[in-house]
């Protein structure tokens, strides 16, 4: 399979080599030439989670794995997982279904694909000999997931930014506390958005990526996505494979895109959800066809306290039918702020997306809502989903809100809500004993290079 850059002037590579990249080189997003499709959709209910994500990232891969690798990765990444479904569907009211993604070692959603490309690096950088250093920018997840899913994998060095005091206390520790010399927090002055714009200054300076072997893991990686398709195909094989509703609480727009992959593949799912706090960039653009950048307005879902989306220039690569110059352009105008989609790209767009924006208000109205009906928990990113999912149910179709982190991640927003602070499972029972190693650092890229070059173990 071969993986082109959505702004074309990127050298076509095979799978390892967009995963091993991330950001392609002319600041584009990899996407493979055709999206395969699925067969045998019939035969998924009842099979280990593992065994699906086998038959649903094979066909990405092409022969840069051998069987044998890809299924050995898949095996010790979601050995990690604490539940033997791994994505357990749980019934929250008639016809509407909570996807439960948060059983891994960082209780977030992301935990799902980081430890799978973990593994699949280590593979890739045993066989090459190659060393390679990864830099992240986080709003509290990403971070989490890839220091614990790469601490201690051999030729990897790893240096996660996250906005200085805007990530919550769970999400920090779950940073700074793991031990192993390969893995590096980096507390940076400002917003994720700078954090973002300062990890593609990294990449956009080719001496420097090719000096220390820069590597990208963020949720624009190919691989992440890939691994992300196969709980939407879970989802709808315990539903019956029957026309099936997504609400996905959307940042980066990383997880709700691998539900249109799922889509294109052939899975019967109807309506794709968008749902934002009120850093809803992506609402707006939807509702007004204006891509306009605002100011982020720290929430108490902060996982998705975003301006820019990363991952939405895959939606419009499509939405403009492949048209590599047109994505060009818009992105040089988003530098200018935003940009203004085409009506046949919005129109397309549509056809794909529709979307909700939901206040901190009725986030914590939704947590007391769902809790009184039904004495489940629910952290700030899924109350978000399910307050937009509730909006758009519809009768004979199954309605499945994605629930992106567990809520003892997030207590503070749940105590203000429920007025009790859940706990932390007994995995994760120590975190406020350990120690915290963290480097402040100024929002430059300049003051990150020389730290990245002074730090690295290898
Ligand atoms: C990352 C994250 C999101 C947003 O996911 P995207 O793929 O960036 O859209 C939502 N909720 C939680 C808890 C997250 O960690």
């Amino acid at each position: 399979m071969r993986y082109v850059s959505t702004r074309g002037k990127a050298p076509v590579l095979n799978f390892e080599g967009a995963m091993l990249s991330g950001l392609a080189r002319d600041g584009g997003l990899y996407l493979p030439e055709t999206i395969p499709t699925l067969s045998g959709l019939n035969d998924l209910d009842g099979l280990p989670y593992d065994e699906v994500a086998f038959r649903v990232i094979r066909p990405f891969t092409g022969d840069s794995f051998s069987d044998a690798e890809l299924r050995g990765a898949i095996d010790r990444a979601y050995a990690r997982i604490e539940h033997a479904a791994k994505a357990p569907l749980r019934q929250l009211a008639p016809g509407h279904h909570l996807l439960e993604l948060f059983h891994g070692p960082t209780l977030a959603f992301k935990d799902f694909a980081m430890q799978l490309i973990a593994q699949l690096f280590e593979i890739a950088l045993k066989r090459s000999g190659r060393r390679i250093t990864i830099v992240g920018a986080t709003s509290g997840d990403t971070g989490s997931a890839a220091i614990e899913a790469f601490k201690g994998i051999d030729n990897v060095d790893v240096f996660i930014m996250f906005p200085h005091g805007r990530v919550s206390e769970v999400q920090r520790r779950q940073m700074t506390t793991p031990t192993a010399e390969n893995v590096h927090a980096l507390s940076v002055t400002g917003h994720f958005d700078d954090c973002q714009a300062r990890l593609k200054d990294l990449f956009n300076d080719h001496a420097f990526r090719d000096a220390v072997g820069l590597a990208g893991v963020n949720s624009i990686n190919w691989a992440r996505i890939v691994a992300q398709i196969v709980y939407y195909v879970t989802a709808c094989a315990s539903l019956g494979m029957r026309p099936t509703d997504f609400t996905v609480p959307t940042g980066n727009f990383g997880d709700i895109f691998a539900g249109s992959v799922a889509r294109a593949m052939g899975l019967p799912i109807r309506r794709l959800i968008v749902a934002t706090n009120q850093n809803d960039i992506l609402h707006r653009a939807l509702t007004t066809g204006e891509y306009r950048m605002g100011t982020v307005e720290p929430s108490i879902s902060p996982s998705m306290d975003i301006q820019v989306s990363s991952n939405f220039e895959r939606a419009l690569y499509l939405a403009y039918g492949g048209d590599a110059p047109a994505v060009s352009q818009l992105m040089d105008e988003l530098r200018g702020g935003g940009f203004a989609i085409s009506q046949g790209a919005l129109q397309a767009l549509r056809e794909q997306y529709l979307s909700g924006r939901v206040s901190e208000e009725e986030t914590l109205a939704m947590i007391r809502t769902i809790r009184a009906e039904t004495g489940e928990i629910l952290c700030p990113h899924s109350a978000v989903g399910v307050a937009v999912a509730r909006r758009h149910i519809e009768p004979g179709v199954p309605m499945v809100t994605l629930a992106t982190a567990h809520p003892a991640k997030f207590p503070d927003a749940v105590e203000a809500a429920i007025g009790l602070r859940p706990a932390l499972p007994p995995h994760m029972a120590r975190l406020f004993d350990l120690p915290e190693r963290v480097t402040r650092v100024e929002n430059d890229v300049e003051a990150l290079k020389s730290l990245i070059l002074d730090r690295r173990t290898q």
